[in-house]
């Protein structure tokens, strides 16, 4: 051996962590993505896969690419929201997301058969997250909207990690009342601590005006914009109780595109426009 040639049994040999090798997969993976819109709240049952959904189509309709991930792996009601309840993805991949409304989505619901139930720990729901942003065939989009399911626990905390932080926008979902302000305002400071910039407060299930011309507010009033106003981030939009909402979500079709001009519909538009420049 020449003393230029290296003597290749004493080179070091390094294998890239599987920490490393998913980052390095879902950044190529997230290579025709602009921005990734994270809908979460520290709360369950406050709207979120309600909002993620509905805005996701009124940013669609202002002319944006949008794709949605649900990534709430033990529980996802995205499918249903959007009407692929039982769609299952054939083969091993890369898989083609279904589209609805021009939306391709993509769930881990689309993994397994109707009616399983999950007991999985933090290290089996990373994995899935990861194959849904790497074995589904996103196409080029200016936003993929994130459905999280609640609390700042292994699927926030696995977004945080694998998307780079500059491509983050995180918008936290609160109803009016107290408990969920003291859920969502922890939320905010587990955001803070991961670097995932927040945008803004929606409040959800606010207060709404029957036919008789009265207003209930059934969860209270108010909660949202002290909650913004604490955490010194924009209140993008209040949407009021509305039956239809809830209907739209059991039968899978989108309410801001099938209730133009009502108060919730017009609640979405706003925020959507809201969050429009952030993401021209
Ligand atoms: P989360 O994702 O936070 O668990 P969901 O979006 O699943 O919450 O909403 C919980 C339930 O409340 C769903 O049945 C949904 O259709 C309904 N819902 C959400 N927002 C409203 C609203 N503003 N008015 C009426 N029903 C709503």
């Amino acid at each position: 051996m020449s003393e230029d040639e290296p003597d290749e049994g004493l080179e070091p040999s390094f294998s890239p962590t599987p920490q490393a090798q998913a980052r390095a997969g879902i950044e190529r993976a997230l290579g025709g993505i602009g921005h990734v819109l994270v809908v979460m709240s520290g709360k369950g049952g406050v709207g979120k896969s309600t909002v993620a959904v509905n805005v996701a189509a009124a940013l669609k309709t202002r002319g944006f690419d949008v794709g949605v991930l649900d990534l709430d792996i033990t529980n996802p009601n995205t499918p249903r929201m959007l009407g692929l309840d039982g769609f299952r993805f054939e083969g091993s991949g890369p898989f083609e997301p279904p589209v609805v409304e021009g939306i391709p989505v993509a769930s881990s619901a689309f993994f397994r058969p109707p009616g399983r139930a999950l007991a999985w720990r933090g290290p089996m729901k990373q994995k899935m997250i990861t194959d849904l942003f790497q074995r589904v065939a996103w196409p080029d989009l200016d936003v993929l909207v994130l459905d999280l399911p609640p609390g700042t626990s292994d699927e926030p905390l696995s977004v945080s990690e694998l998307v780079p932080s500059e491509m983050l926008s995180a918008v936290l979902v609160s109803t009016p009342q107290g408990v969920s302000q003291d859920d969502v305002a922890l939320n905010f400071k587990f955001a803070v601590t991961v670097e995932m910039p927040v945008v803004g407060v929606v409040e959800n299930m606010s207060p709404f005006t029957c036919a008789c011309g009265r207003e209930h507010a059934v969860f209270g009033r108010g909660g949202g914009e002290a909650l913004a106003e604490k955490m010194d981030v924009p209140l993008l939009g209040q949407i009021p109780i509305d039956p239809a909402l809830r209907e739209a979500g059991d039968e899978g079709s989108v309410f801001v595109l099938e209730h133009e001009g009502s108060d919730a519909a017009s609640a979405f538009e706003r925020i959507a426009c809201a969050l429009a420049s952030r993401f021209e």
